[in-house]
């Protein structure tokens, strides 16, 4: 399917890997030039001359952390103007709701919400002026059923999506569609991470560890990368035009509900 994208600017934040990096593909593929942004300067070039010798687009790594002002200015200023943002960054650890004091919680919400807050308010005006536009923001499916020993998660993602769910609309008549992608679990280094601690808490390998994890999904298995990419890029496509104010949940199954 052409995605009717091609030669549009885009923003993918956090992407030397996992989701992030399947998302820049994505887009890539579908003839988007890119700013790609991660910590790790080494990483992110590389992940940049990767996706530009396959895919034939320009790609411009900007190494910075972004759920900082520091860092999003830098990533701004190498963006200028942009058709499309992808916001993604880290996820906040694991603990039990007893562990967390003021400062852990702040710096969870700056990082899973406040930021692509900051991002949609600086690039979201431009693309309302140019009349088209589309943001995707990597939440989590922590948004729709809790995960308990994520409760950092569970809390600066929830704000994110209620600010999403006003914001976008009063965006949409000027052709700017805001969305959100909730990951179920995805083999990615941070699903490695969660199998790790299941593993050491329960005595047991990491491949057992995903065995049980699995299980839990009608799939049977995790998602991908480039699963998530290419829903990701069809949420950027001019075909989702209509496509307003939504959480598109990507978990094989795993939240059982009938709606
Ligand atoms: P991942 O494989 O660990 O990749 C994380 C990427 O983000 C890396 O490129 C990393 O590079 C970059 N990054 C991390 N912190 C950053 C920051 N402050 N500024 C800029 N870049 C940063 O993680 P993932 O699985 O793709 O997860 C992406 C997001 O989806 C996370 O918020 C995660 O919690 C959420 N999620 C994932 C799953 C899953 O199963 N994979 C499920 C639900 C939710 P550097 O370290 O070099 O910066």
């Amino acid at each position: 399917m052409d995605l009717g994208i091609k030669g549009k600017r885009g923003l993918v934040c956090a992407a030397s890997k996992g989701l992030g990096r399947g998302c820049a593909e994505a887009l890539a593929e579908a003839g988007v030039n890119l700013v790609i942004n991660s910590r790790t300067e080494a990483d992110i070039t590389r992940t940049a001359q990767e996706i530009a010798a396959e895919y034939g687009v320009d790609v411009t790594p900007v190494a910075a952390d972004i759920t900082t002002d520091e860092g999003r200015s830098k990533v701004l200023a190498a963006v200028g103007e942009a058709d499309i943002l992808v916001s993604n960054a880290g996820g906040p650890p694991p603990g039990q709701w007893t562990d967390w004091n003021r400062d852990d919680f702040i710096k969870a919400i700056d990082s899973n919400m406040l930021s692509a807050i900051a991002l949609m308010q600086a690039l979201v005006p431009g693309m309302m002026q140019r009349g088209w536009g589309r943001v995707v923001n990597i939440t989590s499916q922590s948004v729709r059923s809790p995960i308990p020993v994520l409760g950092l998660s569970n809390t600066a993602r929830a704000g994110l999506t209620g600010f999403v769910a006003g914001m976008s609309r009063q965006v949409a008549s000027q052709g700017v569609c805001v969305n959100n992608i909730l990951p179920g679990i995805h083999a990615t280094d941070r699903a490695d991470g969660l199998d790790r601690g299941v593993a050491q808490q329960q005595g047991i390998s990491m491949e057992e560890a995903r065995k049980q994890r699995e299980a839990g999904i009608p799939a049977n298995t995790y998602g991908t990368a480039e699963d998530f990419g290419a829903t990701c890029a069809f949420l950027c496509s001019q075909h989702a035009r209509f496509i307003i104010g939504q959480n598109i949940l990507l978990d094989g199954g795993a939240f059982n509900a009938t709606m």
